[in-house]
């Protein structure tokens, strides 16, 4: 990881390598497994794996969408897999894993948008894992009603799909999607009965006021659990970092969704959407 623009004090990890994290991180080596955690070089592995919890991308290295935070590429996918549902669950069992979070790219080409990989990966998680959560960070399927009834279906224990940024500045980050279908998109979540949640990325143009805004849109839309982020540009051709939030701003946001009435919340510069997030849904549920 190349750090493009200078990081103020504040963007720093502990590395505190607990004996959790020293097992899996031996297993993952010796069994060749694949996880978000690693190859994205997210700086809470510590954390996360030291509470049995790491994150997996389905659906290939190559989304057919371009977003501009994003460090996935843009191309044409890879056949589907469709053996993969079942190598994910089998990371899952190995790793011991407690709570799952599993994401994937937007798979346009396929007929049904992937939601049958979406689906039966959650299925195959439960089926081999009983007692591990999974929480289904999903992209729109276009808010079509069918795709989404089949990956609602599948009963992840929370369905996330993240607005990202707010309505202003949304079509330039995220020219393949719409603000208004992504909160429709939560609002179909929610009425299927599940546990919802989404996530802001801040330090992309938004303005403090406009994040509040969008709190209160989110929530209304139906989101139970919202984490706020700060942007970490991954590379030179991606988009510049706009601002670097202070701790304190989190802290307002933070008390903002709070105040709004959101079960679950978490806010910080290192704060990911996956962050301690079975932690997050044990909370939201005993709210
Ligand atoms: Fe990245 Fe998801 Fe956007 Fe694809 S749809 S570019 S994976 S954020
Ligand atoms: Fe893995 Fe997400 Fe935790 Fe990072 S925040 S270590 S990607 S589970």
């Amino acid at each position: 990881e190349t750090p493009i623009e200078k990081k103020p004090s504040w963007i720093k990890t502990r590395v505190r390598m607990g004996p959790e994290f020293t097992e899996l991180k031996g297993l993952v080596k010796r069994e060749g497994l694949h996880t978000v955690c690693e190859e994205a070089g997210c700086p809470n592995i510590y954390e996360c794996w030291e509470d049995r919890e790491a994150t997996f991308l389905i659906g290939g290295d190559q989304c057919t969408r371009r977003c501009d935070f994003c460090q996935i590429d843009t191309g044409k996918p890879a056949a589907l897999d469709r053996t993969e549902p079942r190598k994910v669950a089998e990371s899952v069992q190995a790793m011991g894993l407690r709570y799952s979070t599993i994401t994937g790219v937007a798979r346009d080409d396929l007929a049904d948008g992937g939601a049958w990989l979406y689906a039966e990966t959650v299925r195959q998680i439960h089926a081999l894992n009983p007692g591990t959560g999974v929480e289904l960070l999903i992209p729109d399927f276009n808010a079509e009603p069918d795709q989404l009834a089949e990956v609602f279906g599948s009963r992840p224990e929370v369905l996330a799909h993240n607005v990202e940024t707010v309505p202003r500045i949304f079509k330039r980050i995220r020219p393949g999607f719409r603000y208004a279908r992504s909160l429709d998109v939560i609002t179909q979540a929610r009425a299927a009965g599940l546990v919802t949640k989404s996530n802001l990325i801040l330090g992309m143009g938004e303005t403090p006021d406009e994040v509040s805004v969008a709190l209160r849109e989110l929530f209304d839309a139906g989101c139970e659990i919202i984490t706020i982020t700060q942007y970490l540009r991954p590379s030179a051709r991606h988009h510049p970092v706009d601002r670097w939030v202070k701790p304190e701003e989190f802290v307002e946001h933070a008390k903002t969704a709070e105040a709004i009435g959101f079960p679950g919340v978490m806010a910080g510069p290192l704060v990911r959407s996956s962050y301690r997030a079975g932690r997050l849904y044990a909370q939201t549920k005993a709210h």
